[in-house]
């Protein structure tokens, strides 16, 4: 038996799809036939965009501004994928955000902020989609995590834990679902050369590329190509794993 790397006849909801990592995979997941939700929540022009394309490319897809860290406009985007596409084999939860600051100065609201865009999302968005999922007995559930999930990372204690937060909830979920054939897997990308790295200082960037064995930054398509492998069928035996795709910076 030999597996093909497609995605034919699938529906994937790919959140904060608009932009970096999650426009790449709603680009990947299309090409490879799956019909494709690009969630937004403030770039309606680049999601737009995102959609154009896998149309003008003779695929299906469709933008929706959602707010993800809200438990009901989540809800309604899983809700509104299914009525549109008919299903939800695949959800990405991707959107995410940074607010970076040592402990001493950060403020209660970035805290607040970063948990709820990276995890709470996560949470309410899987919530609506496993109802589904449960029903069809089948579905697939990626994870955007962060080598700030493993490692920890000084001036993100908020986004570390959001992502460390991910990554149980991963495992966790992933026992919940396993026997109704549902998968959850999540991905630590390293530095992927996105919009949300230039929040970062430069010479810290620099610095930080010193711990990248392979020297380099990681390409949003790579990161897609993972998760469409995940998604595929011939993935179906891997759950509640964490795939570094990351040069090489952590090596659990
Ligand atoms: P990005 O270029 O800044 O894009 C972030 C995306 O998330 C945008 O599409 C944005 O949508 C969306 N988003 C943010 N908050 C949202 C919300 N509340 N509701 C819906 N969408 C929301 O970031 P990226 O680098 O592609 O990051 C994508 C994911 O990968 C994040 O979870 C990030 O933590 C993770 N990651 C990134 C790196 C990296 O080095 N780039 C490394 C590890 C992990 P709008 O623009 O429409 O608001």
């Amino acid at each position: 038996m030999s597996f093909k790397l497609t995605l034919e006849n699938k529906v994937a909801l790919v959140t904060g799809g608009s932009r970096g990592i999650g426009r790449a995979i709603a680009l990947e997941f299309a090409s490879r036939g799956a019909a494709v939700m690009v969630n937004y929540n403030s770039s309606p022009d680049a999601a737009e965009e995102v959609v154009k394309q896998i149309q003008e490319a003779g695929g299906k897809a469709l933008s929706r501004q959602a707010d993800v860290s809200d438990f009901k406009q989540a809800e309604a985007l899983v809700k509104f994928t299914i009525d549109t596409f008919g299903d939800l084999s695949i959800l990405v939860n991707n959107a995410g955000i940074t607010r970076d600051q040592l402990i001493m100065m950060m403020p209660e609201s970035d805290w607040d902020a970063v948990i709820s865009a990276n995890l709470k999302s996560t949470f309410n968005c899987s919530k609506a989609a496993v109802k589904h999922m449960m029903r069809k007995r089948t579905g697939r559930i990626i994870n955007m995590a962060s080598v700030a999930g493993q490692m920890g990372n000084p001036g993100q204690t908020n986004y570390s834990a959001s992502k460390g937060g991910q990554i149980a909830f991963t495992k966790a979920l992933a026992r919940e679902v396993a026997a109704r054939n549902i998968t959850v897997n999540a991905i630590a990308p390293g530095f992927v050369d996105t919009e949300i790295l230039k929040a970062m200082n430069p010479e810290t960037l620099e610095a930080s590329l010193k711990m990248v064995p392979l020297g380099r930054l990681c390409k949003p398509e790579e990161i897609a190509f993972t998760a469409a492998f995940l998604a595929s069928d011939g993935a179906a035996y891997i759950t509640g794993q964490v795939i570094g795709v990351d040069g090489g910076m952590a090596m659990m």
